[in-house]
């Protein structure tokens, strides 16, 4: 498959997954939320989890962004569900260092969010990328926080 084509597939993936985002909405019994904004292209992310048993047994996240800000969301949620926050914290490491250089040395920590790492290509939309990830990592903090 050319460079284009892979390029075209990774967009309709995207675009499908901001379209129809997996977890978008709100907990009934969320344990920590966080907002967070990405004032450089006005993407709002609400994320709640549920921490149960020492993993993240549900997410959900809401508000309003651009395509890969949504996308990431649903990919981030879907792939948090069932993790603990350590390994959590891995991952939202691993995602900050994929979009930023566009490779890492184990990108299958990541799952299905690893097709974001397009997104190294456009400095201008790493935060729109990774504005979930962050809202991950401090919701877990402040989790922490309150045990
Ligand atoms: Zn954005």
């Amino acid at each position: 498959m050319s460079l284009t084509k892979l390029d075209q597939l990774y967009r309709q993936v995207i675009l499908d997954e901001a379209n129809h985002p997996r977890h978008h909405g709100v907990l009934v019994n969320p344990t920590s939320q966080v907002t967070l904004r990405n004032p450089s292209c006005g993407d709002v992310l609400k994320l709640q989890l549920e921490l149960k048993d020492g993993k993240v047994a549900d997410a959900a996240f809401s508000g309003s962004g651009c395509t890969i800000s949504q996308a990431s969301g649903s990919l981030m949620t879907d792939q948090i569900i069932g993790k603990t926050p350590a390994e959590v914290e891995t991952m939202v490491e691993t995602f900050s260092d994929l979009v930023i250089n566009g490779s890492v040395p184990d990108e299958k920590v990541l799952a299905s969010a690893s097709i974001l790492k397009g997104v190294h290509q456009f400095p201008a939309r790493i935060k729109c990328a990774t504005l979930a990830w962050k809202a991950a990592a401090q919701a877990l903090t402040e989790g922490e926080q309150h045990d």
